[in-house]
């Protein structure tokens, strides 16, 4: 067999380094994909997260309710807090409250369980 020539050779290492940049640039934008994905993937969890939770308003006034909305609710922009069913339930017990009429959380809360509140057994 005969050796290629010079420019023979010169020629496919050309090719062969076409390729791996070619080849780079696919893995790349392969891996700008996955992170794309990966910070929606982390945007949905936290998003589902609040869905699944409640917020309370407290009242501004004495006069004035307690309102409880959805999670994700716009409505009660400054929350903090994101508790679940039974939390609500237990935190406003005894507590002058409405749901919010955007968010209508009370569907969600209904028949919510709680944990029965041991009595006080004393000292
Ligand atoms: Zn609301």
């Amino acid at each position: 067999m005969s050796e290629s020539s010079l420019p023979e050779r010169i020629e496919k290492h050309r090719a062969v380094a076409a390729w791996l940049e070619f080849q780079l640039g696919q893995e790349r934008a392969t891996i700008r994909r996955l992170e794309k994905e990966a910070v929606e993937w982390d945007r949905r969890k936290a998003v589902a997260w609040r869905e699944r939770r409640f917020t309370v308003q407290e009242p501004r006034h004495d006069e004035e309710q307690y309102v409880i909305h959805r999670g994700g609710c716009m409505n009660n922009p400054g929350a903090r807090d994101y508790v679940q069913a039974p939390e609500v339930v237990i935190m406003m017990q005894g507590k002058n409250v409405e749901g919010c009429r955007t968010c209508n959380p009370m569907p969600g809360l209904r028949g919510t369980w709680t944990p029965r509140l041991a009595p006080d057994e004393g000292a």
